[in-house]
């Protein structure tokens, strides 16, 4: 398990917090994202776990034992933590092959032949590159040269993962391939590891939980379900995914789980968190994702959430059209089905099922 307590950075004497007294726990053999814009954080959160940034408070602990206290004055050296480091640029050297780069760090390490030459081929073995040992590094494509690093990563036999934007030199097709395979990996050899992006896709597909980051702080952490589905923050919902967000009323709960609320073009039925207390006449958000907005000739049968509207625009995208729409003043995005004939100008019926509309409150911005 790897425990970040407080965690404090400041680069200069009077200048940038990076990171802003952030706390988090990821449990053994489980992935965490470090999630949010450039600048937030991520990187400078990752790296003192690793020991190569120096952090000016908090705490650290890898499985148990403090590798960093700013108040015990410890700061074990990265050689000690047991990490292994997956970076964007690969890190991976040019004038050595396959094998050499995998091996290179437990030669140094000092290591019996046998013992390397059997932790090197299982490694390259396990990121699929059996039969290239001997092929110089700059004869592999940019996913080949990743999958080096990784192997090199778990040959060093490390107890935790360290990937910070791993896949972001890659085109977007084997983006895709290598973060199953990260993932695949991940679970199989049971390593705890933190990840880093500011892609949500490269978050949601990759992760046990995403911790939401801006400004050095964590803003939200959750499962990738709850993050995208019921995200507790203006911040996360826009951040990750596309939403629909409007202002409310909140005018009173319906069997405990879902609010009336009053938005400048119609009434809504959204589902309410149990826990949430709002008062009679509070300003708050409702959020619906595009592709929870069903567009129809007709109006839905139910009756509720059910809104008249104009097609402003329908861009064709394959997987769905994207349309946007207007519904007096208030503009709509749906994703709908790539069948569905929408014609620009026309008027439509939108439905949004209530439990799928969200709900936040207003001081949550
Ligand atoms: P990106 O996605 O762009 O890599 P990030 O979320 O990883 O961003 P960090 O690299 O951790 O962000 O940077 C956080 C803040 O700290 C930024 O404002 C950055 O400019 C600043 N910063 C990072 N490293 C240093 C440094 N060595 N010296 C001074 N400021 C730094």
């Amino acid at each position: 398990m790897i425990e970040v307590r407080a965690l404090t950075k400041t680069y200069g004497r009077d200048g940038v917090t990076a990171v802003d007294g952030i706390d988090f726990e990821v449990p053994t053999g489980t992935i965490l994202t470090l999630l949010g814009p450039s600048g937030c954080g991520k990187t400078t959160s990752l790296r003192c776990v690793a020991g190569l940034e120096k952090a000016d408070a908090g705490e650290i602990s890898l499985f148990g034992d403090i590798v960093y206290s700013a108040e015990k004055n410890i700061a074990l050296h990265p050689s000690k933590r047991q990490v292994g480091m997956i970076f964007q640029s690969y890190a991976i050297w040019p004038h050595m092959t396959v094998y050499q780069n995998v091996a290179y760090p437990l030669k140094s390490k000092k290591m019996p032949r046998d013992e390397i030459r059997r932790r090197a081929y299982e490694a390259i073995a396990l990121v699929n590159l059996e039969g290239m040992e001997d092929r110089p590094a700059p004869k592999l494509s940019g996913g080949q040269q990743q999958r080096v690093a990784l192997a090199r990563a778990i040959a060093g036999d490390p107890k935790i993962f360290l990937l910070d934007e791993p896949l972001s030199n890659l085109d977007a097709k084997l983006r895709e391939e290598m973060r199953g395979q990260i993932r695949i990996l991940q679970r199989k050899l049971g390593i705890t590891s933190l990840y880093v992006t500011h892609d949500q896709v490269e978050a949601l597909s990759i992760s046990d939980q995403i911790a939401i980051m801006d400004h050095g702080e964590i803003l939200e952490l959750g499962s990738p379900r709850d993050i995208y589905l019921h995200p507790r923050g203006l911040f996360a919902a826009n951040f990750v995914g596309l939403t629909n967000v409007m202002s409310a009323k909140w005018l009173g709960s319906v069997d405990g789980n879902q609010a009336r609320l009053e938005t400048g073009f119609a009434p809504i039925l959204c589902q309410q968190d149990p826990q949430d207390n709002f008062a009679a006449g509070e300003k708050t958000i409702v959020l619906i994702r595009p592709e929870n907005v069903e567009l129809s000739a007709q109006p839905h049968a139910s009756g509720v959430n059910v809104w008249q509207g104009r097609v402003i625009s329908s861009v064709f995208l394959g997987e769905y059209i994207d349309c946007t729409i207007s519904c007096g003043d208030t503009i709509i995005r749906a994703r709908v089905n790539p069948f569905l004939a929408v014609e620009d100008g026309t008027e439509v019926y939108l439905h949004a099922p209530p439990e799928r509309c969200s709900l936040i409150p207003d001081r949550a911005m």
